[in-house]
């Protein structure tokens, strides 16, 4: 057989997946539809404006961070610059207007010098967040097997129970009542894209620590040479990645064994393994052959929740974005403190009072634009059910009013904006659907709720031998970061099934 493994979709967690098995000698063989590495995380260009498609920024890529140290082992690193970036992000509330760097401890002080009367409070707020990261790092750390290391978890590291256990706000208004303190822990929800009442405490701390505590990153050039090196280094590698092609079936022995997928390009090709990265759904309800099988994940899967989607407007400026008024890289602006009325904003389509943020890669790197001009993306939450019944000139009306409305509340903080437009484009959930291949553009896989998140989360193998998942949808979830980790593991499931 002319492949060890099968990896459909070229997003991060089939590249890692690639990249870890084609490094330790595996003949991979990537299927991609689309015509560039990336999935989600991919860029543009319009007009000389380059335009990153989904990517604000990407944790765990700092030096020393695990993310930046697997693109070192395995060469892909020579060729890129990154970006460190101090400043996360500009935060902006009704009543606050702070820049939270990328540090634990001027986080811990703009919240004490915030709310003097709650500092013992913060204190032990942040003390129960590094009670769980001492654990996790633990449990991460640790040599055990993978099934020893879950069976003692109870006993070793509880605190990773515990988290998985509760919700963000639950975790959180244990250590105070202040309803904006409680809101501005939780700033970076949107991330995950569930406000504080239903998202996991487990992987809201996980991104809380990775987007607080360290400097996140850009790629100069855009993330999408970062894509453009894993996949040619696979090849090097001796592997393989054909673009344009699409998976259109996977084929099994009808013993529940994996056998082959079934191409538009390329016909029928067999190989001793399979990894899906594609969209949890679309892979077991949808390419798989056995028909008892999918019925069996329909059934499970119909109770599933899917994250949240996402409205997006790119717009290439006159002038760089800073002579505006944007300060830092990257802005959050919330109308509330309220964050589950903001997210169920988004979800009615109230483009008023969702969270939004503005993001500025030409202030890190100005070469992604014309020479002396700008860029901003704008992004905020929404909801599928807004656009799939629209027709087309009802989808074309209502892009440019979202669009309009969303560059009003920025133009509060950026005067001009408007006028210093030269180009825009806009993504909605119906883009992220196709382009995205996701079920209803979900944009984190599945919902990051208690049920959905940490031990809970839909897992890596299937029910087919040789068949196993890896990406947003599956462990440990959405995000970059998330998506390496899922690819890495998946890369090790395959080895030992090969073994
Ligand atoms: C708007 C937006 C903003 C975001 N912001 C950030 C951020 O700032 N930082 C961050 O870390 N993360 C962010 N994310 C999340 C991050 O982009 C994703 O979680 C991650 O890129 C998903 O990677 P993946 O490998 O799971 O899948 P994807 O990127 O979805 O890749 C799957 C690939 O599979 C391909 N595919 C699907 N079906 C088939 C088939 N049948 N045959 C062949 N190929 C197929 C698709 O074309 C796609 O390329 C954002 C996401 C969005 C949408």
């Amino acid at each position: 057989m002319k492949y060890d493994t099968i990896i459909i979709g070229a997003g991060m967690a089939g590249l890692t997946c690639a990249l870890k098995l084609s490094a330790a000698g595996k003949k991979v063989l990537v299927l991609e539809k689309q015509p560039v590495p990336g999935g989600f995380a991919t860029g543009f260009k319009r007009k000389g404006f380059f335009f990153e498609s989904a990517l604000h920024c990407v944790d765990a890529l700092g030096k020393g961070q695990k993310v930046r140290d697997f693109l070192v082992e395995t060469g892909v690193a020579g060729g890129l610059e990154f970006i460190e970036l101090r400043d996360l992000a500009r935060i902006i509330y009704p009543q606050h207007d702070f820049v939270a760097e990328a540090s634990r401890e001027s986080l811990l002080d703009y919240f004490k010098h915030s709310f003097p009367q709650e500092k013992n409070n913060i204190d032990r707020i942040f003390a129960e967040f590094d009670a769980f990261y001492k654990h996790f790092d633990r449990f991460d750390d640790s040599r055990l097997p993978e099934w020893l290391k879950l069976c003692l978890t109870l006993f070793l590291y509880p605190r990773i129970i515990k988290m998985s256990c509760l919700t963000c706000e639950q975790v959180i208004v244990k250590h105070t009542h202040d309803k904006k303190l409680q809101a501005m822990v939780s700033s970076i929800w949107g991330f995950m894209g569930l406000p504080p009442q239903r998202l996991s405490a487990f992987y809201f701390l996980i991104i809380f620590r990775a987007y607080h505590y360290y400097p996140n990153v850009y790629v100069r050039g855009g993330f999408s040479r970062m894509f453009e090196a894993m996949a040619n280094k696979i090849r090097e590698n001796g592997s393989e990645v054909m673009f344009n092609t699409v998976a259109k079936e996977i084929v099994t022995d009808g013993r529940r064994c994996f056998k082959a997928v079934v191409t538009d390009k390329a016909g029928r090709i067999e190989a001793r393994s399979a990894v899906s990265g594609a969209d949890c759904f679309s892979t077991l309800t949808g390419l798989l052959d056995d028909e008892a099988v999918k019925e069996d994940y329909r059934k499970k899967m119909s109770a599933f929740e899917k994250s949240v989607s996402a409205f997006q407007v790119y717009l290439g400026l006159k002038v760089p974005a800073k002579a505006l008024g944007m300060g830092r890289f990257m802005c959050f602006i919330n109308s509330s403190y309220d964050h589950s009325a903001s997210f169920e904003a988004s979800l009615r389509g109230d483009y008023l009072n969702g969270i939004i943020s503005a993001v500025d890669h030409a202030q890190l790197d100005p070469e992604l634009v014309p020479f002396g001009k700008g860029e901003l993306l704008i992004f905020t939450l929404d909801n599928y059910a807004n656009w799939k019944s629209l027709s087309e000139q009802e989808y074309k009306d209502k892009k440019a009013q979202v669009a309009r409305i969303l560059i009003k509340r920025v133009e509060k903080y950026l005067p001009g904006l408007t006028d210093n437009i030269e180009v825009m484009e806009t993504a909605t959930p119906m883009t992220m659907a196709r382009y995205g291949s996701s079920s209803e553009g979900a944009i984190y896989g599945l919902a990051q709720t208690v049920p959905q998140a940490s031990i809970n989360r839909l897992s890596q193998k299937t029910k087919i031998k040789g068949l196993f998942l890896a990406g947003a949808w599956t462990r440990p979830g959405g995000g970059v970061h998330g998506c390496f980790v899922s690819g890495s593991d998946a890369a090790g499931l395959v080895s030992k099934y090969l073994k």
